[in-house]
């Protein structure tokens, strides 16, 4: 049977205006980095994904690379938006990258012209859209000049393939000029994508406040450190978990016994704010209006069901953010 979206589905997200642009984006969108390759279930994908929508989650996160194999998780998103949620495509915001390794050779990797619009064309070939919503340089390039890089996002957007444009992962300095490079070519960045949690805070040191100033919104990713922001790893590695599985980014090795202590600690705190870790996590990361949203990365979807109620409670006290701050610093 076709998927009919909700009707009640814009009910209880929340939307944030996006730095000083004309677009909203959902408190909470939903990434497709893991679990959306050839190797994991359509089926399951499927259903996250129209749970999300059904939750008013109008964003999705792509790249080339992600799968695996590399590009997969395109192609299951493209199968999913012709079969299901096609007659929505307004209503959503779809985002893809290109800078990471997806091609043998010179130009598949990084930030050329000829590697942005070659990239930029396989992601539209894979997910069967006319037009990506926001397109991403995914990593600075140390050797192409920033004005090769970001006059391509430029002409992207003259092109139409993009609507808007944003970076990933440039620091302060490179978000400065990177944004100076674009504003002079005419286009105005929506966004940057850094990573960021309670375990991450290096954006806290300089790239908000250029961000601010030059009225770029943020969208966080790994806000849950990957799973390791929920109770999941507090009795040991469950089977099938990002950390159990081979050729992540999460090793078992990541989490120590210092680690556990301090997410035994921040799960106390939750249950005391009648939050999971995993809503605590994420409303710290949505705590005044710091970012524009949070990127969630979900292996089923009672996750994402039980990730969005933390928008019922995005308020911290004083006391509670200081409980923070200490338990991680211990
Ligand atoms: P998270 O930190 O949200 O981690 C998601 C993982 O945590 C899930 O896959 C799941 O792992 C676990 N999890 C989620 N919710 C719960 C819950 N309620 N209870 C228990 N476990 C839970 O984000 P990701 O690291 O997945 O990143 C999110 C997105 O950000 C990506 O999909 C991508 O779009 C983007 N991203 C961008 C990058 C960039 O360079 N621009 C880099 C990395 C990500 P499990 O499999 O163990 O169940």
């Amino acid at each position: 049977m076709n998927y009919n979206a909700k009707q009640n589905r814009y009910e209880n997200m929340k939307y944030n205006r996006c730095g000083s642009s004309g677009l909203m984006l959902p408190a909470m969108s939903l990434g497709l980095w893991h679990n959306f390759g050839d190797v994991d279930s359509y089926e399951n994908s499927k259903e996250m994904v129209t749970t999300a929508f059904d939750l008013g989650i109008t964003h999705f996160d792509l790249a080339n690379n992600y799968g695996p194999p590399a590009g997969s998780a395109e192609k299951t998103f493209g199968r999913i938006l012709k079969k299901e949620l096609a007659s929505y495509r307004d209503e959503m915001i779809i985002s893809s990258k290109a800078g990471y390794e997806m091609w043998l050779g010179p130009y598949g990797n990084f930030g050329s012209r000829k590697s942005m619009m070659a990239s930029l064309d396989q992601s539209l070939e894979r997910t069967g859209l006319d037009y990506f919503d926001i397109f991403y340089s995914h990593r600075p390039d140390p050797d192409t000049p920033i004005e090769e890089t970001m006059g391509a996002l430029a002409d992207i957007v003259k092109r139409g393939k993009a609507l808007y444009v944003g970076i990933s992962n440039y620091n302060a300095e490179e978000t400065k000029e990177a944004v100076k490079v674009l504003k002079d070519l005419g286009v105005n960045p929506l966004i940057h994508q850094p990573s960021y949690s309670m375990f991450d805070r290096w954006i806290e040191d300089g790239l908000q406040d250029v961000l601010k100033d030059e009225g770029l919104g943020s969208i966080a990713y790994s806000p849950l450190a990957q799973g390791m922001l929920t109770s999941k790893y507090l009795k040991g590695i469950p089977k099938d978990s990002r950390a159990d599985k081979e050729n992540t980014f999460l090793e078992k090795s990541d989490i120590t016994k210092e680690k556990l202590s301090q997410i035994q600690n921040l799960q106390d705190l939750a249950v005391s704010r009648n939050q999971s870790l995993a809503q605590m996590a994420l409303a710290w990361v949505l705590r005044k209006d710091k970012v524009t949203s949070v990127i969630i990365g979900a292996s089923k979807k009672e996750q994402i069901i039980e990730n969005v109620k933390a928008l019922e409670n995005l308020e911290f006290s004083e006391k509670e953010l200081e409980d923070i701050n200490q338990i991680l610093k211990r």
